[in-house]
Formats: C-alpha cells, structure tokens, sequence
C-alpha cells in the first residue's frame, strides 16, 4: 500500500511544503493545517490535491538528471551492457517503490516492496539482462526477444524488460504484487514498450507454454533447483538466468544455454557469482 508523504522527501528534506508553514512544522500537520485554513475548499480541489499529493513532486525525482547519474555510476564500473543501461535510463524506478523509499530509489540498493519481498539492486538487474544479452541468440537477434520472467514482485524489471524485448510474459505468486505491478506498469507510461507485457498471476513454477517458446527466462526468485518446465520453454539459441542453489556455494546465477548442434539439443548449464535472492516458492497466494 502506498503511504502519502506530502511535502517529505523519505530522507528528511522538505520538499514541497507552502513556505508560508514553519519549517519545523511536520508535513501531516502542514497538511492538517491547510484544511483548517480552507475549510470551504470544492471537493473536486480537494480530489485534485491528493492526487498530486499522493507521490512525491518536487523532489527532482520524476526529471530524468536522477537516473541519468544512477546509469552513470553503473557505467562507471564498465561491466554492464549498454543497451540495458539506456532502458534503465528510461525507467523510473521510483515509481515502483513504497512514496516513503522513493528517495533512496536511484541508490544501488535493494528495497522492499511489500508482502515481505524485495525490488532487486540496480545493478543486479543490469547484470542479470546484460548475461541474457550475452546469449547466443540475442546477440544474433539483438533483443530479448520473447521472454520469461518469474517473480514480478513491484514490475521495475518487467518495465526495463518490455523495453529490452519483443514480448513479456510475467508470472507473480502473490495476487497483492501482481496487482500493484499491475498498476504501476498502468501508471508509467513507457515509452517503446510493445506489446504491454503479459502479467500472469500462477506459480511460475510451471513457466507459461501458452506463451512460450521463449528466447530469454529470467528468474528474480532462487529455489533448489532448475524447475523442468523452464528448460522445456526455453526456444532454440534460449538463455535462462537464474539464481538457484549451488553445492558447497549457497545460492549463485545459473545461465543455462539451449544449444542445437547437427539438429540435436542440448542444455549448457554453467554457474557465476554468489547472490542471495528471495525464495522461490511453491502455489499462489
Ligand atoms: N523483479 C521484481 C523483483 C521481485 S522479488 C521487481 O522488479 O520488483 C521476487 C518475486 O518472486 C517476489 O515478488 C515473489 O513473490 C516472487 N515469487 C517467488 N516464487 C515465485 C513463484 N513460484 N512464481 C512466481 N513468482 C514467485
């Protein structure tokens, strides 16, 4: 659920409230303040305001300049893919977080985003699409192609994916994030993305074969294992990235490859740096 925090920017600054309110006043009683001011205030000024209260303004958030720098600072470290990097540019993440995080959205880190799961760090996600952007098949292609995600959790990833891909299927077991994923991808308009993704509320688990094949999976979810499912909808020339767990090693990225050689599949399974990603669980909720 979306706290409102007029005129507070989640680290403290005051952003936006009238200057005729003493600083120190608190935003709730700002707000407070101002009804008492204008008591006769119409309903439809009233509505008005609360919508432009319910998401930060003002806080040089919506302007591009704050992703620009985040993209800039992941440049910085020379190991992401460009092509990624501008779609992350064009993504604002802080629309998909809680009002109250909004702020800390463009830091490399992690957040939570309700239902007791996490909005995966920035540069997570840009390593992640830059290693199904390394498969045999999308270098050929140049996109994503038709992908897979598991775990659409807030739909950050799902926004920058749809910009990356020809069509997005994503699947979310909890039906409290795929109806907020759902409305935030609504909210943001975004440009380039077409088709809309494909929100999927189902274990994913199953992947999705009426959806399938698919060129690129990626899975924002670490279970034990591959679930059979995900390799069976994996197309020709496919790469699969997710975390799973490792012998000896906790949970790592695991990119599996569909190779076809002389007419034969087979599935190249090879394991990279350790991560710590949500579960992976079983059912719907
Ligand atoms: N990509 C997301 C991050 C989501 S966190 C984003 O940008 O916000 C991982 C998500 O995977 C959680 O929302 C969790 O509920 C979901 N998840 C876990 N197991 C799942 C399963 N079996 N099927 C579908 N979603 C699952």
């Amino acid at each position: 659920m979306r706290r409102s925090a007029p005129g507070r920017s989640a680290s403290g600054s005051d952003v936006t409230a009238p200057k005729r309110f003493p600083a120190t006043l608190k935003p709730a009683a700002a707000a407070v303040q101002r009804e008492v001011l204008m008591p006769q205030r119409h309903l439809h000024q009233a509505t008005r305001d609360a919508a432009r209260l319910a998401r930060p303004s003002g806080t040089g958030l919506d302007g591009g300049a704050v992703r620009e720098r985040m993209v800039a600072r992941l440049r910085a470290e020379g190991r992401f893919d460009e092509r990624v990097l501008a779609a992350m540019a064009a993504v604002p993440r802080h629309e998909f977080v809680d009002t109250a995080l909004a702020a800390q959205a463009y830091e490399d880190t992690a957040l939570p985003i309700g239902h007791g799961q996490t909005i995966s760090k920035p540069s997570v996600v840009a390593h992640m699409l830059g290693l199904l952007f390394a498969g045999h098949g999308a270098r050929q292609r140049g996109s994503l192609g038709r992908v897979l995600e598991i775990g659409t959790g807030c739909g950050y990833q799902a926004a920058v994916i749809a910009l990356l891909a020809r069509q997005l299927t994503t699947i979310e077991r909890l039906q409290g994030l795929h109806d907020k994923a759902r409305q935030n991808l609504q909210r943001v308009a975004l440009p380039r993305s077409q088709p809309a993704p494909r929100l999927i509320w189902g274990d994913g688990h199953a992947g999705h074969a009426a959806s399938g094949p698919f060129d690129s999976i990626i899975a924002a979810a670490g279970g034990e294992d591959l679930p059979p499912a995900w390799a069976a909808q994996l197309a020709p020339g496919g790469r699969l990235v997710a975390p799973m767990a490792a012998a000896g090693r906790g949970q790592v990225l695991v990119v599996l490859d569909h190779v076809v050689e002389g007419g034969a599949s087979r599935w190249v399974r090879s394991e990279h740096e350790a991560v710590l990603f949500v579960p992976l669980k079983s059912g719907v909720v």
